[in-house]
């Protein structure tokens, strides 16, 4: 089994999302496809979540215009629009809505596409120990669920599962709270994901070629790293370089998990691997 991660890097239009069923069938369908907001969304919804009431309508009209490009029918599209609101007032619920809706229309476009595959949201797997939109994971729980859906993937023939990346959930006496696993959180949701399922690799689709010693855009002789150890690729988050999340690499190097890092608009290059 493999993690299979879209990064919000690469998910800027419609044309992202046509493009993900060509990248599934070079994998097996034993995997689980963790998908994040559309571009910079979170940090729009982050800025309109302080004004009251919220108006989502210019949110509202980018879903509609992908889903447009898609070709979704009206009612499938309607369906997905009307559920554009926070599930409760916090504001995790609010930053959720960017990959809560994403995942809704990648699964739509993979459904037409006769891609078998089963939506699970990520707030039924990931459980935090707190509430808030940096909360720390409470990784008994989370294997708990994950086992849970372990058995249930087991006795079904689908193997594919398609979540989302940065959410999760926190529940105390009965009542379930959204929760956030801290911004630009997806990467550390597919290496949590990673380690609960016990997969063999986890691969960041992301918008560059891989991890540089220094920054392309401003050093022209910028090293590409083809390889890194977990250790080394700690050493360069901590030095700033900001391709992957920091919190991504312990779990994956407490079981040995490869984490590969592959440019989304260039698949052939060999990206880089940590292991
Ligand atoms: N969409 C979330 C954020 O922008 C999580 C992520 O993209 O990693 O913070
Ligand atoms: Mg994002």
């Amino acid at each position: 089994m493999k993690v299979l991660k879209f990064g919000g890097g690469c998910l800027k239009d419609a044309g992202a999302i046509k493009k993900i069923p060509s990248i599934l069938k070079q994998y097996d369908k034993n995997t689980i496809i963790v998908i994040s907001a559309f571009g910079k969304l979170t940090n729009f919804l982050e800025e309109i979540s302080s004004k009251k009431p919220i108006d989502f309508s210019k949110a509202k009209i980018l879903f509609k215009q992908i889903m447009h490009e898609l070709s979704f029918n009206q009612e499938d599209s309607d369906k997905i629009l009307h559920d554009v609101k926070p599930l409760d007032p916090s504001l995790a619920a609010i930053l959720s809505i960017g990959e809560l809706v994403s995942s809704k229309i990648l699964s739509k476009h993979l459904q037409n596409q006769s891609i078998q595959h089963v939506l699970i949201n990520a707030i039924d797997i990931i459980k935090t120990s707190n509430k808030g939109i940096n909360a720390p994971v409470n990784w008994k729980e989370t294997q708990r669920t994950s086992q849970i859906i372990k058995t249930l993937m087991d006795q079904n023939s689908e193997k594919t599962i398609l979540t989302q990346g940065f959410i999760s959930s926190y529940s105390k006496d009965g009542e379930r709270s959204i929760t956030c696993l801290g911004r630009e959180g997806s990467d550390y949701s597919a290496a949590i994901l990673g380690s609960v399922f016990n997969v063999d690799e986890v691969i960041l689709f992301k918008d560059v070629d891989g991890i540089y010693s220094s920054d392309p855009k401003i050093n022209n002789d910028a090293e590409l790293f083809s390889e890194l150890s977990y250790d080394q690729a700690f050493a360069l988050c901590e030095q700033g370089n900001t391709v992957i999340h920091p919190k991504t690499i312990a779990p994956l190097k407490e079981k040995s998990i490869p984490l590969i890092i592959k440019n989304f608009n260039n698949l052939d290059l060999p990206g880089t691997v940590i292991s």
